[in-house]
């Protein structure tokens, strides 16, 4: 049995039995693009008090921040600098090039929350980054607490000129466990988010973000997350492990022995149960984390990723099972 002309997932022609992102560009853009991390000077509502302080305990940057200190958020307050901002847009093509014969980009606001501004300066700030050159979308990473209407509507105004996708991150459906690592919005906040996005920019594509291994889940808990995730039905998921790295206060739990993290075993198996229950048209845009391995203190296993992801691919053709094969519509 060959596990590519034997390959009973439909979105793939290679051995992938999930719909990958790679997948998904070729056949959106016609060849390979590759995401352009951007830091455009945006804090976090959790870190700044807003929602909560010092973060998300796995987040190096809110566990940087003095506990109990507020503050400004920058975003809201400087006028955006967007030819520094272009800077690290061409820097990170440059860098790109280097490796990749790539030729269309896609801006990735990626650092903090991205949406965490006045509407005007959001405006301004998306209306110059539309304006790169060979972007072929802009994707905004944000939290879902953080999409006033107004904002829904700039977003949406933008999709109307170039794609647009935005990430929000879940991690867990779970609100116990969201109290534990700190994320400061219930999943009936995240869900509402979610929904107005939807319907007010209809043609903005979605990304859920999950982790897989947070402080007291078991398999069961996040095959849930996953059975919530398709009833919401994104355009696209990232699932990532949760690893520790040093500085944060999930490293104090780790070190405390209040933290174990996942074992590699259970990671794959936790994945192929959350791809079989994920719609089979969702992209899978990540399977793992991709932790420094300079500061990354557990689990070492998940340095080598490509093993794990093959391991993955492994384990869906043993069980002869691929994205959504127990995916309830
Ligand atoms: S929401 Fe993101 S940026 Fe904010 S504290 Fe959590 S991980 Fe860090």
């Amino acid at each position: 049995m060959s596990q590519v002309s034997d390959n009973p997932f439909k979105f793939s022609d290679t051995n992938k039995r999930y719909y990958t992102y790679d997948y998904y560009l070729r056949h959106t853009y016609g060849e390979k693009c590759a995401k352009i991390t951007l830091d455009c000077g945006f804090t976090c509502p959790n870190i700044d008090g807003r929602r909560g302080y010092g973060g998300c305990i796995y987040c190096l940057s809110g566990s940087a921040a003095p506990t109990g200190r507020i503050f400004k958020a920058k975003a809201d307050t400087s006028p955006y600098e967007i030819e520094k901002i272009h800077k690290q847009y061409l820097d990170g093509i440059e860098m790109i090039q280097k490796k990749w014969d790539v030729k269309k980009f896609i801006p990735y606001m990626q650092a903090y929350t991205n949406t965490y501004t006045s509407p005007e300066n959001l405006s301004n700030l998306l209306d110059g980054i539309s304006l790169f050159e060979n972007a072929v979308e802009i994707c905004i990473a944000t939290r879902a607490d953080c999409l006033e209407d107004e904002k829904i509507e700039i977003i949406d105004t933008l999709s109307k000129k170039i794609p647009v996708s935005v990430e929000l991150g879940l991690q867990t459906s779970n609100d116990e466990t969201a109290k534990k690592i700190n994320r400061c919005h219930t999943y009936a906040e995240f869900e509402d988010g979610f929904k107005r996005l939807r319907l007010g920019a209809p043609e903005v594509k979605i990304g859920i973000h999950i982790i897989d291994g947070l402080p007291g889940e078991t398999l069961k808990d996040m095959e849930s997350t996953a059975r919530s995730v398709a009833l919401l039905h994104p355009d696209s998921i990232k699932i990532h492990l949760l690893y520790v790295t040093g500085g944060t206060v999930l490293a104090r739990m780790y070190e405390n022995g209040e933290y174990t993290p996942m074992a590699r075993e259970d990671y794959i198996q936790a994945v192929c149960n959350q791809l079989e229950l994920l719609p089979p048209d969702t992209v899978i845009e990540r399977l793992t984390g991709d932790a420094e391995a300079s500061c990354l203190l557990a689990p070492l296993w998940s340095v080598k990723k490509v093993s794990v992801i093959n391991d993955i691919d492994k384990e869906l053709f043993k069980r002869n099972s691929y994205q959504g094969k127990r995916y309830l519509k």
